[in-house]
């Protein structure tokens, strides 16, 4: 991935050519969407069919970690080194325009390619399982009992290199052609604001314990 031209792709597939402008190649933009989803759209073909998988993740660097059971397809198939795209995607705006044809939404989103690699060794399984735990709520990871020798077993982690990797981000109001600004019509941009509700303690939670950092951080972080 190149560091310092964001508007140069490292290879032809990723380079953007549906509205060229809105795509980006540098680190900081592709890490920045990254870091700001939760959930990442795995695709990779089985017995000759395309199927596209929602799944978690963490980034670490220039690495995107994923895990799963051992016993799933998902991780079957990843291990033996098939081809995988990874997408997410942060929808941050409707775009009403007055015509039908330039209604959209402002965007961020990044497509990676690559193939995962198998992580076997402990430590750096564990490395993994941190990053993943740690992008849904900074410093969980910390806060938790870790996972034990067959938990660990049974866990696989897989991890892909965000080297083969474009993001596209539209953050512009409405494109309505000249003669249709003169319509009748409300046009504008309704934005989508993610907030997340006030934590729901677990039934079986003795009433001494009290809420862990990372949660009061992470519902705070959203604006609650
Ligand atoms: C937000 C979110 C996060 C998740 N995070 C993880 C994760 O980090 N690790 C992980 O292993 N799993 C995760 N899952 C579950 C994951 O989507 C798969 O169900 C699971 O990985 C098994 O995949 P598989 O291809 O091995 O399953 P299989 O059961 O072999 O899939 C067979 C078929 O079941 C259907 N199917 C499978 N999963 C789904 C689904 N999620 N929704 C609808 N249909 C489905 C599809 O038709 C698929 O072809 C997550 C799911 C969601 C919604």
């Amino acid at each position: 991935m190149t560091d310092n031209d964001p508007t140069e792709p490292t290879t032809e597939r990723t380079r953007v050519r549906r509205a060229a402008d809105r795509g980006r190649y540098d680190t900081e933009t592709v890490h920045s969407i990254l870091d700001d989803e939760q959930v990442a759209h795995v695709g990779f073909v089985v017995d000759g069919s395309p199927v596209v998988i929602p799944m978690l993740y963490g980034r670490d660097g220039g690495d995107l970690w994923l895990h799963g059971s051992v016993a799933s397809r998902l991780v079957r198939r990843l291990s033996e080194g098939v081809e995988v795209c990874v997408e997410v995607t942060i929808v941050d705006a409707y775009v009403m325009a007055r015509s039908a044809f330039h209604h959209s939404m402002n965007y961020r989103s990044v497509v990676v390619f690559g193939t995962a690699e198998l992580v076997t060794d402990d430590d750096e399984k564990l490395h993994g399982l941190r990053a993943i735990t740690d992008h849904l709520a900074p410093g969980r990871w910390d806060e938790v009992r870790g996972p034990d020798r067959r938990e660990l077993r049974q866990t696989a982690v897989l991890r892909l290199r965000i080297d083969e990797v474009s993001a596209k981000v539209r953050g512009h109001g409405v494109v309505d052609d000249e003669e249709d600004l003169g319509l009748d019509v409300w046009a504008g941009l309704v934005p989508i604001a993610r907030t997340l509700g006030a934590p729901v303690p677990d039934g079986d939670l003795a009433p001494d314990v009290v809420m862990s950092p990372s949660i009061v951080a992470l519902v705070e972080s959203s604006g609650n």
